[in-house]
């Protein structure tokens, strides 16, 4: 900033006059000055340099011996400068006089200044006018002065002279801010004019540290229009009038438009800094797009913005795909790269593929399935002894939920378990264990409900069925009636024409069981059943138990690599070492290899039947990845609606999660079984198949739900209803059951669930369920239901619905109700009372009484 210093205070200064300033500069300059012209820096160094080489001290003792000036020498020499700031106090401006109390600032600022130095002027006999024109200097110059005359020894009679170029730099605002800083606690004028050297002294504590740093520019910029305008006639000092904000474009009268440029030009110099640095981000396969946007390090409108571009419409809170992220980040000049999370799985899990060169052949894991009766057990004891018998060493197997049996020179696992529970139970889990599933059907009964359970099991979870045909030794035994039976579900005989085998054999007579095996070594072929034994084990476990001296039990199935002693396993959600294992045959083994049944011991917690186990090689880890399994099973449990149910059918359709919507039916009679499985296959659309993985007669039962919640299907059942397990376990699972009267209504249902249009008005409310105890006919008044209540309560206005070995017989409605020939509102489980029925006559003793009433509701 210019301050104003203008020839007549140079002169008063230099304590010379006007006219010889005046003089000076018309010898240097063209224009005559005034004497209040205020000067140039570059008049002033002339006048400056001019009077220090008049005035140049040449023996700097001499000099400093003045210091010690009598004190009455001080009083004369500031009596002149009274006189004159009296005179000229009339003709100052407002301005001129900040300056003075600058000047009277700037004299406390000697505190930094050594009392020698200020004898450093050179004329002694112009002490008044050196010493202001001293401290003139001291001030512009700031702190260079005060480095140099702390080095008096250099006696440098030019020091002065040094200093000039400097002060000319200095910028000069800072004197005027430290002007306004110091004001308040500066003193009156005339005391400041007369402060002598030791007052400076005394002052010190005042200085007040003005370094740029400190600057508070708006006050600067506010003071600078105050001079800017009183100069605004002068064309000159142009640069000096710059201020630090553009405020010129300001004035120049669109405030607004200069603001918004302002704000464009600072987007383009971040884009401009963002394109010549281009930054480099990490994405996931999915993103939100305010995590993006926070990530490029832009806003979030602005990659909403771009995504529109693109055409894609996203709110902050949706996930865009890595794809479009990289779309978006190259519009911001920033480059993508995968964000690969690994996960502790990934770490201590070898996942890798295996090379086909070290894959050999493994045993096949077969499991028996069928209807009960039909002789699984037996078969499966029969293969056991047969292959006992047959000499191999190490005597009766042992049970431990899987064994193995030689085949000719080839072996087979049979997982010990018959029926097909443990093995849906498995597959719920996400164990795919078996490889061939053996149906068992007698050959003098025919195909019953669970054989048709089993088969849908193993359609369901793509295993090769191989059908034995039991009790051949029987009379009554016609395997061609099975045979046909089978056409019904798909499975068609090698023998009619089909791919299906089936194997006459007979448990008792061990007639066609080496058949059976053969068969399955033969379909073990046709699979290729193949793994690496070079590698660390992964399998699943089958069954486990905890025992009291050993601790939890596992019997587990190497599906790939090879199992030792000493190794960390970790199944589900525990973790643990390998201490012993045993084999089917109750011997202590080193190591299993593929498909190898094994029982061992070492593990922290009990695993359940069906996870899944790996070898790891980091225990450490391996807690770490029980711990957030265990977590993640806690959430699971808490929001288990994963399921697919009418009410999110559509919306997983939407997304494309659902592709085929699976059905179990469950109805009173075959035909309607039929009926409904008809009717909705054919709502099958471009979107998703309608596909009735199981239909059977009767009630709604636990493997049903097993079937449904491994499969991820829904349960329909028409006239039918669930009994109390398959209720329970539904509730457990998540599983979707809709009991229907009328196909219609389950059609009608489904066709709407699947357009999204799905909103049950109604919803059935159990109340509670009574049994038949005793039927009594007492004329007039009809028929008495003689009940226990079983659960919940039956009240008054309830409906009922009588349920006799889960068929629905009737629905109908509570006539009266009553305990002891009184009528009551409503009798409480525990509680026996006599039931009469609006309609409904035709009651059974064991019969059972659900009450229930319809709830209107609304869809949250
Ligand atoms: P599971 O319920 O399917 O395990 O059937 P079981 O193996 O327990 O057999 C049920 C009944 O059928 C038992 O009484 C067996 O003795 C009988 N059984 C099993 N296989 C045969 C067979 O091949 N021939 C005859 N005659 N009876 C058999």
């Amino acid at each position: 900033m210019m301050m104003k210093y203008r020839v007549r205070e140079v002169a008063k200064d230099l304590g010379i006059s006007n006219k010889e300033v005046i003089d000076l500069l018309a010898q240097y300059f063209p224009e005559p000055k005034k004497y209040m012209t205020a000067l140039e820096s570059e008049e002033l160094n002339i006048i400056f340099e001019h009077f220090t080489q008049k005035n140049n001290q040449k023996d700097f003792n001499a000099y400093f011996a003045q210091k010690d000036l009598p004190k009455e020498d001080a009083k004369k020499t500031e009596q002149p400068i009274e006189e004159q700031q009296a005179k000229s106090a009339k003709a100052e401006t407002p301005v001129v006089k900040e300056q003075k109390v600058e000047k009277a600032a700037e004299q406390t600022d000697k505190k930094e200044v050594p009392a020698a130095t200020k004898q450093q002027a050179p004329q002694p006999q112009n002490q008044n006018m050196k010493n202001e024109a001293d401290k003139k200097l001291q001030a512009e110059s700031k702190k260079e002065v005060p480095v140099k005359i702390e080095k008096p020894e250099a006696k440098e009679v030019k020091a002065n002279v040094d200093t000039r170029p400097k002060k000319d730099q200095k910028p000069k605002h800072a004197p005027r801010e430290q002007t306004q800083t110091v004001r308040p606690n500066a003193a009156p004028i005339t005391e400041k004019v007369s402060v002598t050297t030791e007052q400076v002294q005394k002052s010190e504590r005042r200085v007040v540290d003005t370094r740029q740093s400190n600057v508070n520019i708006d006050k600067y910029n506010e003071k600078y229009d105050q001079l800017a305008d009183q100069k605004v006639n002068k064309p000159d000092h142009t640069v000096t009038k710059q201020k630090f904000t553009n405020r010129n474009s300001q004035r120049r009268g669109n405030q607004r438009r200069g603001r918004r440029e302002t704000e464009s030009e600072r987007l383009n110099r971040i884009a401009m800094e963002r394109k010549a640095k281009q930054i480099t981000i990490e994405v996931p396969e999915e993103i939100t797009v305010g995590e993006f946007a926070l990530r490029l390090k832009v806003t979030a409108a602005e990659v909403i913005k771009k995504l529109m571009g693109l055409g894609v419409f996203a709110s902050i809170n949706d996930a865009i795909d890595f794809d479009t992220a990289t779309l978006v980040a190259e519009e911001f000049h920033a480059k993508v790269e995968k964000e690969v999370i690994v996960t502790i799985e990934d770490r201590i899990i070898d996942d890798s593929e295996d090379d086909d060169s070290n894959l050999v052949t493994r045993a096949p894991i077969v499991v028996v399935m069928g209807h009960v009766d039909h002789g699984k057990t037996s078969i499966l004891d029969a293969i056991r002894h047969a292959n006992v018998t047959s000499g191999e060493a190490g005597g009766i197997t042992q049970h431990i939920g899987a064994y193995r049996v030689k085949a000719g020179d080839r072996d087979i696992t049979f997982l010990d378990t018959p029926g097909h529970a443990a093995f849906t139970t498995m597959r719920a889990r996400g164990a795919q264990v078996t490889d061939i599933a053996v149906l068992v059907v007698a050959a003098d009964d025919g195909i019953m409900p669970q054989t048709i359970e089993a088969i849908n099991h193993a359609k369901a979870a793509g295993v090769s069925i191989i059908v034995a045909i039991n009790k051949m030794d029987k009379p009554s035994a016609n395997p061609e009636r099975i045979k046909e039976q089978l056409t019904q579900y798909e499975l068609i005989a090698e023998d009619w024409g089909g791919d299906t085998p089936c194997i006459p054999v007979s448990a008792h007579t061990k007639e066609g069981i080496d058949d059976l095996l053969e068969m399955i070594t033969l379909i073990a072929d046709m699979k290729e059943l193949k793994a690496n034994p070079d590698r660390a084990a992964k399998g699943t476990v089958v069954e486990a138990r905890l025992d009291k001296s050993l601790g939890p039990i596992a019997t587990v199935i190497v599906q790939n690599g090879t199992l030792r002693i000493g190794d960390i396993l970790v199944a589900g959600t525990t973790v643990g070492r390998v201490r012993v294992m045993k084999n089917d045959k109750g011997e202590r083994v080193q190591e299993a290899g593929p498909s190898v049944p094994v029982e061992l011991t070492g593990l922290g917690e009990v695993p359940t039947g069906g996870d899944v186990f790996n070898v790891v090689t980091d225990e450490r880890l391996a807690r770490e990845l029980v711990e957030q399994r265990q977590t993640v099973q806690k959430e699971e449990h808490f929001n288990a609606q994963t399921k697919v149910t009418l009410d999110n059918l559509f919306d997983q359709m939407k997304i494309g999660e659902m592709k085929e919507l699976k059905i179990i039916v469950k109805a009173d009679v075959q035909g309607s079984v039929e009926a409904v499985r008809q009717s909705l296959e054919k709502l099958t659309n471009e979107e998703v198949r309608v596909n009735i993985i199981h239909g059977a007669v009767g009630a709604v039962n636990e493997s049903d739900v097993m079937l449904a919640n491994a499969s991820n299907a829904i349960i329909v059942g028409f006239n039918v209803r669930p009994d109390a397990v398959a209720e329970d376990n539904a509730k457990r699972d998540g599983v979707d059951m809709r009991m229907y009267r009328i196909i219609y209504d389950c059609i009608e249902e489904i066709e709407s669930a699947m357009k999204g249009m799905l909103a049950p008005k109604f919803r059935e409310v159990a109340l509670g369920k009574a049994e038949c105890r005793e039927v009594y006919k007492i004329s007039n008044v009809g028929v008495v239901i003689g009940s226990y209540i079983l659960s919940g309560k039956i009240p008054r206005h309830a409906q009922i619905r009588v349920v006799r070995d889960g068929i629905i017989v009737a629905d109908d409605k509570v006539a009266s109700l009553r305990r002891f020939k009184d009528d009551v509102k409503e009798v409480a489980e525990g509680y026996e009372c006599g039931i009469c029925l609006e309609k409904f006559s035709d009651i059974k003793t064991g019969d059972i009484l659900e009450a229930y009433e319809m709830q209107e509701y609304r869809e949250s």
